[in-house]
């Protein structure tokens, strides 16, 4: 039988009870596909901090790096922020871990689940159709930048009156540009062709440099996908306007951190959407929320985006393709039977069954 060896981290927040849920249909999957999945648990964000003091501590490094790959909840919560820039952050965790891992490629699929269309803010006829995916570069541009705060005679205001200035540093080289095109371009050849390179070429320098190596790659290499430039501000209107049009939107760091939420709620909750994010070894898997330390601890926080990026391992870690369909059919056959968590659950569908956490992913299970 195959074996593999899963890293989970559970992290904070609502984490720790939607991760169960993915473990759970992991083991479903192991069962039906005759597949041993072993999860070893590890400590990232506050729960590390507060065990540790740090966010990373090396020992979930390692289990990370010995991993076939990786599975995370989220993290964060109020107990943890701070202001002042000494103290060790959740966040630091999820980045030093994309980072340490090489992740340089965050995959966000953005589907409406026929069921949950009146679920979406926007009008059935805009959403129809939508299927697309975001591709965001994750390990350069401004959250990996070089930063600084002063306090010096430059902060003074007009008035000479002292104050600080702060400073981040946005910067890319080629070779980041070109990895990441490269996952988009090869993305949209599995869809339907057409790739929106997203920057801020009016204004920034490093936009100018990623439009240039993004067109010289699709002149070079992938002259059979449709490929078209937006600025970042244009995309966010577009992505609400006409969400149809996209197929794979391929942008920077932290354009791709604002745009892929925008994007989820197309769908209508952060709840049901997964990512992927890769690099050349082990991979890892995460929802597209947060942490949700307003719902914690409660048992009602949707487990779906956890489970889908169960699919998404599956699919892109093992090659598993039929198991990936068969927990992407089972959440979509639960949906169509009216099971909802509460924040998907439309008050005016008498046909609509709230659930909480635990009994959400028996369903999912029951169905694999
Ligand atoms: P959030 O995604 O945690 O929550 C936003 C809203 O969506 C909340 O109302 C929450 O209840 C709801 N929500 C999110 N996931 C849900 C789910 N699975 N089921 C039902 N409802 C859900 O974003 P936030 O409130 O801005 O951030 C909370 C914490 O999470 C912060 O500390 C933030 O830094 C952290 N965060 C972590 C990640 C990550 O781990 N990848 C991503 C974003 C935010």
């Amino acid at each position: 039988m195959p074996a593999y060896k899963m890293c989970c981290l559970p992290g904070d927040g609502i984490g720790p009870e939607i991760i169960a849920e993915g473990k759970k249909v992991l083991a479903a999957v192991g069962a039906r596909f005759g597949v041993d999945f072993a999860c070893e648990d590890a400590l990232i964000g506050g729960a590390a901090i507060d065990a540790t003091g740090e966010p990373l501590p090396a020992a979930t490094l390692e289990a990370a790096q010995a991993s076939d790959a990786v599975l995370l909840a989220a993290v964060g919560g109020p107990k943890w922020d701070t202001t002042d820039s000494s103290k060790p952050r959740p966040e630091q965790g999820l980045l030093g871990i994309r980072k340490a891992l090489g992740l340089y490629t965050n995959l966000r699929p953005v589907q409406i689940f026929a069921p949950l269309a009146g679920a979406s803010t926007l009008k059935p006829e805009v959403i129809d159709g939508v299927d697309l995916m975001i591709v965001r570069e994750l390990t350069g541009g401004l959250y990996f930048g070089a930063r600084h705060r002063y306090y010096d005679e430059e902060g003074a205001g007009p008035d000479g009156t002292p104050g600080q200035r702060a400073v981040d540093t946005l910067e890319y080289r080629e070779y980041e540009v070109e990895r990441i095109a490269r996952q988009a371009f090869e993305a949209a050849r599995r869809r339907r062709g057409h790739v929106t390179s997203v920057d801020k070429a009016n204004v920034l320098d490093t936009s100018r440099m990623w439009r240039e190596v993004v067109h010289r790659l699709h002149d070079a290499e992938y002259p059979d996908v449709t490929l078209d430039d937006m600025l970042v501000d244009n995309t966010a209107m577009q992505l609400i306007n006409r969400p149809a049009f996209f197929d794979v939107v391929v942008t920077e760091n932290m354009f791709g951190d604002i745009l892929s939420d925008e994007a989820a709620q197309i769908t209508g909750s952060l709840g049901m959407l997964a990512s992927a994010s890769l690099g050349d070894g082990v991979a890892l898997y995460e929802p597209s929320h947060g942490s949700a330390p307003d719902i914690a601890g409660k048992g009602i926080a949707n487990p779906l985006a956890q489970i889908l990026s169960v699919e998404m391992m599956l699919r892109y870690s093992f090659d598993m393709g039929e198991a990936a369909d068969a927990v992407h059919a089972a959440v979509e056959a639960v949906l169509d039977e009216g099971w909802r968590t509460g924040d998907i659950a439309d008050a005016s569908t008498p046909t609509d069954h709230v659930l909480g956490t635990v009994a959400m992913g028996d369903k999912v299970v029951e169905r694999i």
